[in-house]
């Protein structure tokens, strides 16, 4: 199928109480993979690159590998850009190919946060179908270069969430709710389901109904999982857990086999983990034969 943007992908999912699973890759093999696994379990997916990959690839042969693999599948798959600060940086990106931006302006006071969303969803808009999420308070942990302590987060503030996705225009927006980056220290991590359901309750009561995004979905107990979605989180950002699927997958494949320099049966190994694991989230999150 053709690339696609991810706004009316979770638009559908919100519709349908699922959520889709937005999966970060920092390599072929892992892009590979993701399109791969979508395919076998017929569910829309989205690949995505934090900007650090976007930057040592470029983002013109992401996207040029991500649109060739999206044709090649029969389930809609879209490629976002997770977390860029840097507004010149969500402009390439679009014009690249990503149908999907994420401006993280959620560094900055609530005006400019707005200022510097709306400029992208302006240019990303006035470009064709190119949706773009939106931050506000602060998920906490490491996310590429971006670290927030846990002292410095913000929640994000129940009766700001309306005004933002309006004056922003966002098509997704990403509220923090006590979810985080990395790994979390505890499998009972201090989220805040009301404060969740109250901003679903108030976005989804909008014009348009504005999709829901989870950050830091690595490491949470799949009770978790299912309690977040059904509150209303409609994509569901995994990227800490295939950083280490591909580390660990490969650090064992070469200590088993260190004499064998073969790196296609390496990559091929890789990619058996992360359909596999995929597959799994896929299931978890419901979206599994909803394409
Ligand atoms: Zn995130």
């Amino acid at each position: 199928m053709p690339i696609a943007s991810a706004k009316q992908m979770l638009q559908k999912a919100t519709d349908g109480a699922y959520a889709v699973g937005a999966f970060n890759v920092t390599s072929f093999v892992q892009m590979l993979a993701v399109a791969e696994a979508a395919d076998q379990a017929r569910a829309p997916v989205i690949i995505q690159t934090s900007v650090t990959p976007a930057k040592f690839y470029g983002p013109e042969v992401i996207a040029a590998a991500c649109r060739s693999l999206a044709e090649r599948v029969t389930v809609p798959v879209c490629l976002h850009l997770d977390h860029c600060t840097d507004l010149d940086f969500c402009k390439r990106c679009a014009d690249a190919g990503y149908t999907n931006i994420m401006i993280d302006g959620s560094g900055f006071e609530f005006d400019e946060n707005v200022r510097v969303t709306r400029e992208i969803v302006e240019y990303c808009h006035s470009r064709g179908d190119i949706s773009v999420e939106g931050e506000l308070g602060t998920v906490t942990g490491v996310e590429d270069e971006i670290v927030v302590s846990e002292d410095s987060s913000a929640l994000c503030p129940v009766d700001k969430a309306v005004e933002f996705v309006e004056r922003t225009g966002v098509d997704l927006f990403a509220p923090a709710i006590g979810t985080a980056h990395g790994v979390y220290a505890t499998p009972t991590p201090n989220i805040d389901y009301d404060r969740l359901g109250l901003i679903v309750e108030l976005v989804h009561g909008m014009e348009q109904k504005t999709p829901v995004v989870i950050h830091g979905g690595t490491g949470l107990g799949n009770e978790v999982v299912r309690r977040l979605i059904e509150l209303g989180g409609a994509k569901f950002n995994v990227s800490t857990d295939l950083k280490h699927l591909l580390l660990d997958t490969t650090a064992q494949y070469l200590e088993a086999n260190r004499t064998e320099y073969n790196p296609g049966k390496l990559d091929k190994a890789v990619k058996n983990a992360h359909l596999e694991r995929v597959t799994d989230w896929m299931e978890l999150l419901g979206s599994a034969g909803k394409a």
